[in-house]
């Protein structure tokens, strides 16, 4: 199992370090929008800065790429389709990241919707995922539609059960609250609503999540589901036949949703 702890930044990141699973001394990180914590982790750990991947283009997901790079002759991987603040190894769908260094090796997956060129990375049973899936929710849609996103979802949701999910962001309760708007009936929501409440009040982090507890909680992931569906059309006041009427729903709803 790979070793990943986090690194918060700004009020609500996380830039994830992942641990070389054969060096003790060298990590990568994934979207690092701010050096400063990265350094400071790095020191404090005792690691070497062996390479960074980026999901998308956003600036408190790359703010630190160019310096950490230059500072530690990091090799930087990044999406094909978007525009990047240095070089980086362009990846696209199917490719492989490999960070032989480290002893890693990552699938892209390309995943649209928050961004259009956003990319996850899926390898040793982890997804890091950046702002497309986040746990009980999914990133906004800045650039892409809700088929491009729910398209990208499905196919995160086609990944086993026991992938352990890296968010970008703690919104995990905030989330939750929708969740039960959405679905009340959901004891699996209401449980770790509760959870999830109990863990933030002391700042305790609610990632990484897994697919098995995303598909048990996660409305984005739930559109096919009746309840979801019925509160979705209770919403809109009209039939929804398709999933991806659903998902539009949703998610316009939860932009409103405080
Ligand atoms: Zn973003």
């Amino acid at each position: 199992m790979l070793e990943v702890s986090p690194v918060r930044a700004f009020s609500d990141n996380y830039l994830w370090l992942i641990r070389a699973p054969h060096d003790v001394r060298r990590a990568a990180v994934v979207d690092p929008g701010d050096a400063r914590p990265v350094e400071a982790a790095l020191e404090q750990q005792g690691l070497m800065l062996g390479a960074i991947l980026v999901t998308h283009h956003h600036p408190d997901h790359v703010g630190g790429v160019q310096a950490l790079a230059a500072r530690h002759g990091a090799e930087v991987f990044g999406p094909a389709r978007e525009r990047m603040p240095c070089e980086v190894r362009a990846l696209d769908d199917g490719d492989i990241a490999s960070l032989a260094d480290l002893g890693l090796e990552f699938r892209v997956m390309a995943v649209p919707g928050h961004t259009l060129g956003h990319v996850a990375y899926h390898g040793h049973g982890a997804l890091f995922c950046g702002d497309t899936l986040f746990s009980a929710g999914c990133g906004r849609l800045f650039e892409g539609t809700p088929g491009q996103m729910l398209g990208s979802l499905d196919r995160i949701a086609a990944l086993p059960d026991a992938t352990r999910v890296y968010c970008a962001h703690e919104y995990t309760l905030a989330n939750l609250r929708f969740a039960a708007a959405v679905e009340p009936g959901n004891a699996d929501i209401l449980e770790t609503l509760e959870a999830v409440r109990e863990l933030r009040a002391r700042d305790g982090i609610t990632l990484p999540t897994t697919l098995g507890r995303e598909r048990r909680i996660n409305p984005f992931l739930r559109c096919r589901e009746s309840a979801v569906r019925a509160a979705a059309e209770a919403r809109a006041g009209t039939p929804l036949p398709s999933p991806v009427e659903v998902f539009a729903v949703i998610r316009a709803w939860k932009d409103g949703f405080r």
